[in-house]
């Protein structure tokens, strides 16, 4: 009996939040900010499941509620703040939720048949096994569902923004890590940002 127990365990515990099959890793999201004279950038990628939880279409009420109330917080910009002296305004969000909708995933799944066909189509006898393949891996929820966004701002002192702070930690369902590329005219360094270590410094 016990022999049998251990490999569940283990099995249990390598499928569970640590890892994903896909790409990204969860807990983990990464971002890039970067500065150009009065302009600034800063995009997010993030698995769904740091966000909300889950990673594939809302399937009950519960879902679709915490999944719209996830993407009206990171379109509001709340959780960035600024350092005051810089001046930055003109804040706008753009998110993106690729794996979320039904409607994006049959969207996807049709320029996926449509590169096929113009790859392989020509000389390929076997391309409907192929095809075959592609469907299987799609319908299966081989994909995870992420959350994309980008902000800009522009801020009249640059040179005066010492520190941004992302409030992207706590609150959120399990978002532990920020990896963030910075690119500015003085730095270029990659981040951890963390729950403890939200502050990016800039000087
Ligand atoms: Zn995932």
């Amino acid at each position: 009996m016990k022999l049998h127990t251990a490999p569940v365990l283990l099995l249990l515990l390598c499928s569970s939040a640590v890892f994903a099959h896909g790409a990204h890793v969860h807990s983990i999201s990464n971002g890039t900010l970067a500065i150009d004279q009065n302009q600034i950038e800063f995009t997010f990628q993030s698995p769904g499941a740091n966000m909300v939880g889950f990673e594939h279409p809302p399937r009950n009420q519960d879902q679709q509620a915490a999944f719209d109330l996830a993407v009206t917080i990171l379109e509001s910009a709340e959780w960035i703040t600024f350092d005051s002296e810089a001046g930055c305004s003109d804040v706008a969000v753009e998110v993106n939720t690729p794996g979320f909708h039904d409607e994006q995933h049959d969207h996807d799944h049709s320029d996926h048949e449509h590169e096929h066909e113009l790859g392989d189509h020509d000389h390929e006898h076997h391309a409907d096994h192929e095809h075959g393949d592609h469907n299987h891996d799609h319908d299966h929820g081989s994909r995870h569902a992420e959350i994309h966004l980008t902000l800009r701002a522009a801020c009249s002192e640059m040179d005066r923004l010492n520190w941004i702070t992302f409030d992207l930690f706590d609150g959120w369902s399990d978002n532990q890590e920020i990896q963030l590329d910075v690119l500015t005219d003085r730095i270029q360094q990659r981040f951890v940002l963390t729950a403890d270590n939200n502050r990016l410094e800039l000087n």
